[in-house]
């Protein structure tokens, strides 16, 4: 494909702007000069994006050269985000998810008493791009429904415990977001949420709701979280490293 004969079109600059876009089959790969960055570095940061920081003395050209000889490295993490496969035995948090083989001709999702079953023909494979996207969307619904059910009232407890006042809670779901707060105090949460266990759904809960008196990261922001969740900090680190993608 003429995947990096597009990357190499952009011409010199004269100018230095800081930032620098390129799309490509969809993908955005934002090149950013960073004063304090030594060395190129690369993260997918989701389906849609490639971050690329370069030191200020680096140019873009040079960057560029480095992500094509990293377009394989690059290639094959938009992959895993694009095809991340669902198990069969997937447990949801609740576990209102269920995965049926049956002789029919399509798969099918039924909705009963706050269950969702996935039903797939039996002589398809599970794994398959089709039968993937299809339990995609059936494992999206139950996770509504547990959200739905848990997110709520837990955000309640937590709001009641340490005297946060909130707005109002929608649920969503959300690419690369596991939650926000608006400058209203209106809260969003990421169904994805419900793949998690207690203790990172509870972190983000808090940091949202940390929100409604700060409306930054600065250090007043982390000394509210920290006194809810004494070891915020470590759960933090380690939700950063989970894509809310399903
Ligand atoms: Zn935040």
């Amino acid at each position: 494909m003429g995947l990096f004969d597009f990357l190499f079109a952009s011409k010199k600059e004269n100018k230095k702007p800081a930032h620098k876009l390129v799309n490509l089959n969809g993908v955005r790969f934002k090149y950013s000069k960073n004063k304090k960055s030594k060395s190129i570095k690369i993260t997918v940061k989701d389906p849609q994006t490639v971050n690329i920081s370069l030191p200020f003395n680096c140019s873009y050209k040079t960057a560029m050269d480095f992500v094509y000889d990293k377009m394989n490295w690059i290639q094959k993490n938009l992959e895993l985000f694009e095809f991340k496969k669902i198990d069969e035995n997937h447990k949801t948090k609740t576990n209102n998810f269920i995965v049926q083989r049956a002789i029919i001709q399509k798969p099918v999702i039924k909705s009963q008493k706050g269950i969702i079953s996935f039903i797939y023909p039996f002589d398809k494979d599970f794994y398959s791009n089709e039968i993937q996207s299809e339990a995609k969307k059936a494992l999206k619904k139950a996770l509504y429904l547990e959200a739905k059910e848990y997110l709520p009232k837990r955000l309640n407890e937590i709001a009641e415990k340490f005297g946060f006042k909130y707005n109002k809670l929608s649920l969503k779901s959300h690419k690369t977001r596991w939650g926000s707060c608006s400058y209203k105090n209106n809260i969003n949460l990421n169904i994805n949420l419900m793949n998690l266990e207690d203790d990172f759904i509870d972190y983000v809960l808090i940091h949202e709701l940390a929100h409604t008196v700060e409306k930054n990261h600065k250090e007043n922001f982390w000394k509210i979280v920290n006194t809810c969740m004494p070891n915020a900090g470590e759960i933090r680190k380690k939700l950063k490293k989970i894509s809310p993608v399903v």
